[in-house]
């Protein structure tokens, strides 16, 4: 038996013949760049999050960045971000020259911690720098606590954004989080929940008005004649190919989110007796891009299940304060023990919506035997 970590092959099968056939179409018409598909996408995908408007882009990391170019961020701005999260999210704000400032998470979400953010507010006020923005990350899929960063935000006039590359279609109360934030963005890289076969991006945000002002940025900033540029942009475009596999994927992705919510629960029932399961925050739906467990025997744990053939990984390994591109910028004061314990510990199960359960029983007798 040969077990998949995300298994892109079974969704490919199960979306033929439709897929081929779109991607068909595309390589006919030849229009490789801003093709129709684009459009349709943006709109279907605006339809499922409840969102005014969508821009897509060339990867989830552009997402980041061009929302913080739509707010003018750079040198001495501070953009709050956990400690526990993938490099893009402090990347996308330092390469405008503003300052990731890395706050703690909650032990039990592994998602931004309110009382951190607080903390540090302050601390960046002392140390010289202007508050910007507050970026809570999705992380795993589930939601970070945006009610309680939203108090946060607003009390210190903050931009509030959501980094929802592993969540998209989580919920939290019943709302997606576009409902709860200034600017949401996402990922398609191809393990994400929603992935395409290759880079793409998107922003979603309420206000029109800096709905053009990202479109502009992500062509370059173009203005209304095609060759007067009226701001500096970027080329950060999501092209037609992967818009026509992400409009077959859309398709079938609320029945995935369904069949990722069963996989979870499925291992929620088989291992909470023996090991802390995922804690979801009440009112949250995660949409299960990992399903991530705490040990402190991880490395024995990986290498067991390596020999009997059942993939693992390790999302992330080292906080990013402590990373050597980040080591500078300033973190929390008492630093981030939560982060750091979490990267010692923390270790991903194969998860998708194509695991048979045959395949799941084998997994779950396994993680049993090695816990
Ligand atoms: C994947 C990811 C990104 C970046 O997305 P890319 O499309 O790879 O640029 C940003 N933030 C988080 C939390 C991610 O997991």
């Amino acid at each position: 038996m040969s077990i998949a970590f995300i298994d892109l092959q079974a969704q490919r099968q199960a979306l033929e013949p439709g897929l081929t056939k779109a991607l068909q179409k595309v390589l006919d018409r030849g229009d490789f760049i801003q093709g129709q598909e684009v459009r349709e996408f943006e709109l279907a995908l605006a339809q499922f999050c409840g969102a005014d408007h969508v821009i897509s882009c060339a990867n989830g990391t552009d997402a980041l960045t061009l929302v913080g170019m739509a707010e003018g961020l750079g040198v001495g701005d501070a953009v709050f971000v956990p400690a526990f999260t993938f490099v893009a999210t402090a990347e996308a704000f330092s390469i405008l020259g503003a300052t990731p400032y890395f706050v703690d998470v909650d032990p039990r979400t592994f998602n931004m911690d309110t009382e951190s953010l607080k903390a540090g507010i302050v601390d960046a006020k002392a140390k010289g720098l202007t508050p910007k923005m507050v970026v809570g990350v999705d992380l795993f899929g589930q939601p970070a606590d945006y009610q309680s960063l939203a108090v946060v935000s607003k009390a210190e006039n903050l931009i509030l954004v959501a980094d929802a590359a592993q969540g998209l279609g989580a919920t939290l109360h019943s709302k997606s989080v576009v409902e709860y934030v200034d600017y949401t963005t996402t990922s398609f890289f191809p393990a994400k929940p929603l992935g395409c076969y290759g880079d793409g991006g998107a922003v979603l945000c309420k206000d029109a008005e800096k709905a053009s002002l990202l479109k502009s940025l992500a062509q370059h900033g173009k203005g209304q004649q095609k060759y007067d540029n009226v701001r500096i942009g970027l080329n950060s475009r999501l092209d037609t190919l992967q818009a026509a596999v992400l409009l077959q994927k859309l398709n079938v992705f609320p029945g995935e989110l369904k069949t990722r919510q069963d996989v979870s629960q499925r291992y929620f029932e088989a291992l909470k007796s023996k090991v802390e399961t995922p804690f979801v925050l009440d009112g949250a739906v995660s949409s299960w891009a990992q399903y991530t467990l705490k040990l402190d025997n991880r490395n024995a744990f990986q290498s067991t299940l390596k020999e009997k053939g059942i993939p693992t990984a390790v999302y992330y390994p080292m906080p990013l304060n402590q990373q050597t591109g980040y080591k500078n910028d300033p973190v929390v004061p008492g630093g981030v023990p939560v982060s750091d314990g979490l990267a010692r510990q923390v270790i991903s199960l194969p998860m998708h919506a194509y695991m048979p359960d045959k395949v799941q029983d084998f997994i779950i007798e396994e993680v049993l035997k090695a816990l």
